[in-house]
């Protein structure tokens, strides 16, 4: 306890509180590398329609909240540290509120994931039982999976595949302690004894969501240092269950990505076909409703209503998870870019599921004549109109009936479309898609071939450049800026998401982007047919990106840790991208960005995230502000781990 002094409080220190400064919307339309942005911008400028850049330009970002020092966690508060009041009412310091703050979002961004994990694993369980009317596209992928769950080999692919859906049912919602399975099958055994001895093993994705709002509750855990455990613990559940388990069930209900090549960009919209979009993150529907599209009597009717016919479009991940299984899906932008698209008023239907579907594109699509329609319990907006699965996904069976009902309610909506309310950027370009682990190495001759390369330094190194967008910088330009860096310097970029979008519009995805590396990487691609970025599909495909990863770790037999591998979500700005970046550090790896965590304001925890988990787990978080900058720095920190495993071979 301390006595009551007349000594006056320490004055703040300026330079930590200081407020970043952000582009403004003159910034972006002066500085974002796509010409079909600019060009809707100025469009909707022009009709009065408002964007998230507009909205951005007018809202007061809170010092405390960037700093991550304000809690609201009980209703004494909201108490804002300061060097004034350096403790909350309850006596919690800077450390424990921005741990617990952080940790908030972790455990949100597990439960994101794994919510709509959660419904493909369900649709698995019930394709298997005969409950609903989907088949098993992925009887590949079944099997090696029943494998690595040392399942009977002897069953059909149907019995494995609702055995799989239990068992990722059961990582997902276990609340006994037991072995997380899908993480023991499959984890490097090196991580597993690490995490073991750290002891942040998670029970199950559920459990640790459960645990993480419960120790963040007011009088609960004060210590920071265990704070930052949970967090970890969170982070594993986030890797293995929601993502990693979230894509098996998809992979083994939908069969793996195949390679192909689509017309990308704002461009590709047709202005003489029914145009649905399909905008979220959820791909059961999206998918029933792409194949409802194939139909000659669906076709029939839009052409009778005087449409040449039915084209789809990807914004977010639901069309990017369509289109590399389906093709026909062009992908047009990421959730920041939706309202965009919405502007170009050449859409009959907007389809939106969950997550990154922004409240604002009904103001909008109130513009024009689009038909918004929510298909998930967990996602309405107020005037659209609700075709989907219920809240316990009893319907579930009834997903085709529902997918042809929406596409037809598109149909029915083009005769309402006004050629003159049509505005379409010319420009479309394309794009590869499609990469996987199973199509990737095979070109290199196996995980050894592409393995030579990098210990040759024709590759210099790989990095799994994803993220969501943030207009704290100029939209998609720290994406692209990063890109090219690593493209000068010979790295090989694997991308997803919404940060994949400017990567496919600009024409990254396609092999003349090749001419962006160096001579010799530049031949290789070229004797390969290959692009230097491989699309890998949605945001959950960073289970792609981690697979190719240990595949070249144990080739060259080193941990992650020691592999010139990395991490970067440039523009991040939501929940799951904590949880994604930290996923990759458990592994080992560095993660890299331009936009700070909101956690400042605590530099034991800040040291926490960017130096005490090199030691703890091999891989660090590092921001600059600067994305060519940050781009040098992940060359050279790749340069310096491709270096150790090609004298280790020249070594051996
Ligand atoms: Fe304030 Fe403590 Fe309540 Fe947070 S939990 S609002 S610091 S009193």
């Amino acid at each position: 306890m301390s006595e009551p002094t007349d000594t006056p409080p320490p004055a703040p220190d300026k330079k930590k509180w200081q407020r970043p400064v952000y582009p403004r919307k003159a910034d972006v339309l002066a500085h974002t590398p796509d010409p079909n942005v600019r060009v809707m911008l100025r469009h909707m400028a022009e009709r009065g329609m408002e964007t998230v850049f507009d909205r951005f330009d007018t809202v007061t970002h809170c010092g405390h909240g960037l700093k991550g020092v304000c809690c609201q966690i009980c209703n004494m508060g909201p108490c804002q540290i300061t060097p004034r009041s350096p403790r909350g009412i309850c006596g919690a310091d800077e450390h424990v509120i921005v741990a617990r703050n952080i940790l908030r979002w972790i455990a949100a961004g597990v439960a994101a994931h794994g919510a709509r994990g959660r419904e493909v694993m369900l649709a698995l369980k019930a394709a298997a039982a005969g409950r609903v009317d989907l088949p098993i596209r992925g009887e590949a992928k079944v099997r090696a999976v029943a494998r690595a769950f040392r399942l009977d080999p002897e069953q059909g692919t149907t019995e494995l595949a609702g055995q799989i859906a239990d068992i990722l049912l059961e990582d997902l919602s276990r609340t006994h302690p037991a072995a997380h399975r899908t993480l023991e099958a499959m984890a490097p055994p090196e991580r597993i004894a690490l995490w073991r001895s750290l002891d942040i093993l998670p029970i199950s994705a559920y459990h640790e969501v459960f645990e993480a709002y419960h120790r963040t509750g007011i009088g609960t855990d004060g210590d920071w240092r265990n704070l930052m455990q949970q967090l970890l613990r969170c982070g594993l559940a986030f890797a293995w269950s929601s993502v990693l388990g979230s894509a098996i069930a998809q992979d083994c209900l939908y069969g793996p990505p195949q390679r192909t090549r689509i017309d990308a960009g704002f461009g590709a919209l047709d202005p003489d076909c029914v145009n649905i979009a399909l905008h979220g993150h959820s791909p059961i529907l999206p998918s029933a409703i792409v194949h409802a599209g194939e139909s000659p009597e669906l076709a029939a009717l839009a052409r009778s209503k005087g449409a040449q016919g039915i084209r789809f479009y990807g914004i977010c991940c639901s069309g990017l998870s369509s289109l590399y299984r389906y093709g026909g899906v062009s992908p047009l932008t990421n959730a920041i870019g939706a309202e965009l698209v919405l502007g170009t008023g050449a859409l009959d239907a907007w389809v939106a599921d969950v997550q990154d579907v922004y409240p604002s594109i009904m103001e909008v699509a109130k513009c024009f004549h689009t038909q918004v329609i929510t298909t998930s319990d967990s996602g309405r907006l107020p005037g659209a109109l609700h075709i989907g699965f219920d809240h316990a996904n009893s319907n579930l069976g009834e997903v085709h009936h529902l997918a042809e009902t929406i596409v037809r309610v598109g149909i029915d909506n083009f005769p309402l479309r006004r050629k003159a309310n049509v505005f379409i950027p010319r420009t479309s370009i394309e794009a590869e898609v499609g990469f996987s682990i199973e199509n990737i190495l095979p070109e290199f001759g196996g995980a050894d071939g592409l393995l030579r390369h990098l210990r040759a330094g024709t590759i210099r190194g790989i990095v799994n450049l994803v993220g969501c967008n943030n207009p704290k910088v100029v939209y998609e330009k720290a994406i692209t800026d990063v890109a090219d860096v690593l493209l000068a310097h010979d790295v090989i970029i694997l991308t997803n998401g919404c940060a994949s979008f400017p990567l496919l519009n600009l024409g990254y995805c396609r092999r003349a982007a090749a001419a962006k590396t160096g001579p010799a990487l530049r031949a290789l691609l070229e004797e390969l047919d290959l692009p230097p970025v491989w699309h890998m599909g949605e945001c959950l495909d960073n289970a792609r990106a981690s697979g190719l990863f240990r595949a070249l770790a144990d080739a060259c037999g080193q941990p992650l840790k020691a592999m010139p591998f990395a991490f970067s979500s440039p523009e991040w700005s939501n929940e799951k991208g904590v949880g994604a970046a930290l996923g990759f550090r458990l592994l080992g790896l560095d993660s890299y960005h331009c936009i700070p965590a909101p956690i400042a304001g605590s530099e034991a925890v800040q040291s926490f995230f960017e130096h005490d988990t090199t030691a703890l787990l091999g891989g660090r978080m590092v921001v600059d502000t600067d994305p060519v900058a940050l781009g040098a720095t992940i060359v050279a920190d790749l340069e310096a781990r491709r270096r150790a495993i090609a004298t280790q071979a020249t070594a051996g």
